[in-house]
Formats: C-alpha cells, sequence, structure tokens
C-alpha cells in the first residue's frame, strides 16, 4: 500500500509540473495576441493618414490652381477697365463691357468654388491632426505594451525552463511502465492525466466509477484507469487520511 501511495504521490507531482507547464505555453501563445491588434490598428490609422495627405495636397494644388486663375482674371478686368476710359467706340465699348462682365461671373463663380475648397480643406486638416494624436498615443501604447511583454515573455521561459528540469527529477522517481502509461494518456487525452475518484466519481470525466473499479480502487494495489476517460485515477481518501 505504502509502495502504491508513493507512487501516486510522484504521478500527481508530475501532473502538477505538466499542467502548470501546459499553462505557460498557453500564455506564451495567447500573449503577443493583443499586441498584433495594436499593431493593426496602428497600420489601418497609418493607411488613413497616408490617404488623408493625399486628398488634402489634392485639395492644396486646386486652391492653388484657382486662387491663380481668380487674380489673373481681376488683373485682366483691371486692364480693361482702365481701357475702357479710352474707347470710343460704341461697339467695342460694349464688346469690352461684356468681356469684363463675364470675366467678373466667373470670378465670383471661383470665389464660391474656393469657399467650399477651404471648407473641405479643413475638414480633412482636422481629421488629420484626430488621426495624428491617435497614431500617437497608439505608438505609446504599442511600446509599453512591447516592453510588458517581453519581461512576462522572459519570465515564462525561465519559469518553462525550471519546469523542465523538475519533470525530469520527477520523471526519474516514476518507474518506467507507470512512466510511459502517463505519457500515453498525456500524448491522446486533454489534461490532466491522473485524476482523483470523489465519492465513487472520477474528477476527469465526472462519470460514476463501476462498483468493481471503486472496489479494487479502494485496495490501493495497483494504478487503474477510469474505464470511461482512460484517465490514470486514485482514491482521494487514501490521501486525505492515510498520509
Ligand atoms: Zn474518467
Amino acid at each position: 500500500m505504502s509502495k502504491y501511495i508513493d507512487q501516486i504521490k510522484k504521478l500527481v507531482e508530475l501532473q502538477e509540473i505538466d499542467s502548470e507547464m501546459i499553462k505557460l505555453k498557453d500564455r506564451l501563445v495567447e500573449a503577443p495576441k493583443h499586441l498584433e491588434e495594436l499593431q493593426n490598428s496602428l497600420d489601418d490609422i497609418d493607411g488613413q493618414i497616408g490617404q488623408t495627405k493625399e486628398r488634402l495636397d489634392l485639395l492644396n494644388q486646386q486652391k492653388d490652381k484657382l486662387q491663380k486663375d481668380i487674380e489673373e482674371d481681376s488683373y485682366k478686368v483691371k486692364k480693361s477697365k482702365n481701357k475702357l476710359m479710352m474707347v470710343s467706340n460704341t461697339k467695342e465699348y460694349h464688346a469690352m463691357m461684356r468681356e469684363m462682365d463675364n470675366l467678373e461671373k466667373l470670378n465670383r463663380f471661383r470665389e464660391e468654388e474656393m469657399t467650399n475648397l477651404i471648407e473641405d480643406i479643413q475638414v480633412h486638416q482636422e481629421k488629420m491632426e484626430e488621426l495624428s494624436t491617435e497614431s500617437n498615443s497608439l505608438r505609446e501604447e504599442l511600446s509599453v505594451s512591447q516592453s510588458t511583454l517581453d519581461s512576462e515573455m522572459e519570465k515564462i521561459n525561465k519559469r518553462v525552463n525550471q519546469l523542465e528540469k523538475g519533470r525530469k527529477k520527477a520523471c526519474a522517481n516514476v518507474p518506467v511502465p507507470i512512466l510511459s502509461r502517463y505519457n500515453f494518456i498525456r500524448d491522446r487525452l486533454n489534461n490532466p492525466v491522473i485524476v482523483s475518484v470523489k465519492r465513487g466519481v472520477c474528477t476527469g470525466c465526472y462519470i460514476s466509477i463501476p462498483p468493481q473499479s471503486f472496489i479494487e480502487i479502494q485496495k490501493g494495489e495497483q494504478i487503474l484507469s477510469c474505464p470511461n476517460c482512460q484517465r490514470l485515477i486514485f482514491w482521494e481518501e487514501h490521501f486525505s487520511n492515510s498520509n
């Protein structure tokens, strides 16, 4: 009986190491995901900044062109006004008046367009400022997360190394056939490998152990498997009373 109890204890010890190892390895996979999400958001914002900047450049080019056209035609109107004084021919006078009128109309239309353009540029500049602020704060968050992650990963990797050494020691204490059974189950079933039986129920699959197996397990002579889930089982009472 004491040899049996001793073997179970060693298997439970091994189980504790394996359970912690599984948890840590899951964390190694999960932890960088937040960082990836942040990086994706940042890439998205930077893409939007690029598009907004392109649009702003285009709008500014349009504004410059429009400004130039307005100035040129204003100058023409001004020149015509001066010339108008010298014109004596009525026909010519009317033609010049019409042309000036057209140019002034065109410029009024351009001024309206200019107002719209300036509004549009303002909207895009505000958007640009918002995006820059967002991009900067994301960049900051990313760098903080990166260093937090780095130190967490370092701690986890250290602990995994410790556990691997501990596992080797724990394995050395378990007889080879029992260890092979343990490893066989570990490779095929979800953690855990070894579980207690509480009030006649396997705590691995929560199904009642058949009476014959339950009598066997209480004897504490050989290491049994749950007939349902195949995990190694031990009777919890052996541990609450006899150690
Ligand atoms: Zn079971």
